[in-house]
């Protein structure tokens, strides 16, 4: 199943981008694509201003030009967001047909569970999002595809049934994709794929890859993405001692899905909560500093209270400073879908919220201990106003980011700068150039 899309406008001023990215990344998240242009999104949401009488009368002139975008997609749905519907819900509620749903300020990193709970769309699962769908855009940073399809077989997935079988694509290819990227200003490579170990058959064609991206001039990060968490990740990390890859950012993304051995095997998936912790302390061996995004499914077909607590010591105790987390949904044509013992989806919500609330902890304990350290982070944005700047444990658009003060000197994207971690909010980090 295809996972929905969606199209953000914005209006106002430069915290209502940030607000707006906020959004953006709970949606990825949440498994929703993004795309160019409002009238090829499921769903359009429109981040209003309501500051001064020209900025409502631009929201409101706004929605309903999307209110005639809504007419020719007819499935679509409008949702307004924001400071206008802080201030004027009533208003939204009786004079704006044209929203289907709207909430204001203070809850933009809920909105994928917002929207997925106003309009029950599911999601494809363990999507191709957040990474695999974003372009360069004019960005400091893109994402590199080098392969397509996956052979494993979780039996929750449908991804195999529609990207086919797993084809990795030549290494002269994504080396010629990455010049012309770093050609662009591209300086940082994310390597997307449904399954990134298998490339090339074994670990050591996956390094011999890695270590081909560094040779390309002008770029200076690069990101490994889509680990499964299985003995080819250990041999990628343990061969990563002997090599030399400094462009590596510290940095693991790699999917457990679960923590309850159990449930693993029904969903016909590897691994242990100890094997995972393992993975996870290797990483942070090999690359010092490194951080870990995870993501975990929940309410798989005869999952119980039980196995959810193993989610929980797992995640208090692996310490995953990002984490996803997925509602299971059965998904047509999967061996799950055919599973008896389905979990109601309030059930399947009330868990959710609870691993969230342990991975809240994990969270914020980890940015309390950035706050004093000095990190090189890259320049994504930088305008009169603010610079949005990404450290290396960062990914792009999926975690958070730091925010400062513009320094005198022209700052240009995809610059490297000493930032110092001064505070921190729910997700982001602020900090002062130096
Ligand atoms: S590894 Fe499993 S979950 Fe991931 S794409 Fe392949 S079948 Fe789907």
């Amino acid at each position: 199943m295809k996972s929905p899309s969606y199209y953000i406008t914005t209006l106002g001023c430069p915290k209502n981008q940030a607000d707006s990215r906020e959004m953006e990344r709970s949606l990825s998240q949440e498994g929703y694509i993004r795309t160019d242009s409002a009238d090829q999104a499921d769903v359009h949401l429109i981040n209003s201003c309501a500051f001064i009488e020209d900025a409502r009368v631009e929201t409101i002139r706004t929605v309903l030009d999307a209110g005639k975008v809504k007419k020719k997609h007819k499935k679509q749905k409008l949702v307004l967001v924001g400071c206008f519907t802080e201030r004027y819900a009533d208003t939204v509620r009786a004079e704006l047909p044209e929203i289907d749903f709207s909430f204001g300020t203070g809850i933009y990193h809920k909105a994928g569970e917002l929207i997925r709970n106003a309009f029950g769309l599911s999601v494809g699962l363990e999507p191709v999002s957040p990474f695999f769908e974003m372009q360069a855009q004019g960005k400091p940073y893109a994402p590199v595809k080098i392969s397509d399809g996956c052979d494993r077989g979780c039996s929750f997935c449908a991804i195999p049934l529609f990207r086919g079988k797993f084809r990795d694509i030549p290494a002269d290819e994504i080396i010629a994709e990455c010049e012309r990227l770093a050609a662009q200003g591209v300086r940082e490579v994310f390597l997307v794929s449904q399954d990134s170990n298998s490339y090339g058959g074994k670990p050591e064609a996956y390094l011999d890859l890695v270590e081909r991206i560094h040779e390309v001039q002008g770029l200076h990060w690069i990101r490994m993405l889509y680990m499964y968490p299985d003995g080819k990740t250990e041999r990628i990390l343990e061969g990563m001692r002997t090599r030399s890859m400094p462009k590596v950012v510290p940095y693991l993304e790699s999917p457990v899905q679960h923590a309850s051995e159990s449930v693993l095997r029904a969903m016909r998936r590897i691994g242990s909560s100890e094997r995972f912790a393992d993975l996870f302390a290797l990483a942070r061996d090999v690359m010092p500093g490194c951080e870990v995004r995870t993501s975990i499914l929940l309410g798989f077909p005869g999952e119980t209270d039980a196995d959810v607590e193993k989610v929980e010591q797992f995640i208090a105790t692996a310490k995953p400073e990002k984490l996803a987390l997925f509602s299971y949904s059965p998904e047509e044509g999967t061996p799950g879908a055919e599973m008896s013992a389905q979990i109601a989806p309030e059930i399947i919500a009330d868990r959710i919220r609870r691993v969230q609330s342990v991975h809240r902890g994990v969270q914020s304990e980890h940015l309390r201990s950035l706050v004093g350290t000095t990190f090189t982070c890259m320049v994504d944005e930088s305008s009169a106003e603010e610079v949005v700047l990404r450290r290396p444990q960062d990914a792009p658009e999926a975690d958070g980011v730091v925010y400062a003060e513009p320094k005198s000197r022209l700052l240009h994207s995809g610059d490297l700068v000493n930032v110092e971690i001064t505070g921190f909010t729910e997700y982001d980090l602020t900090g002062v150039i130096t």
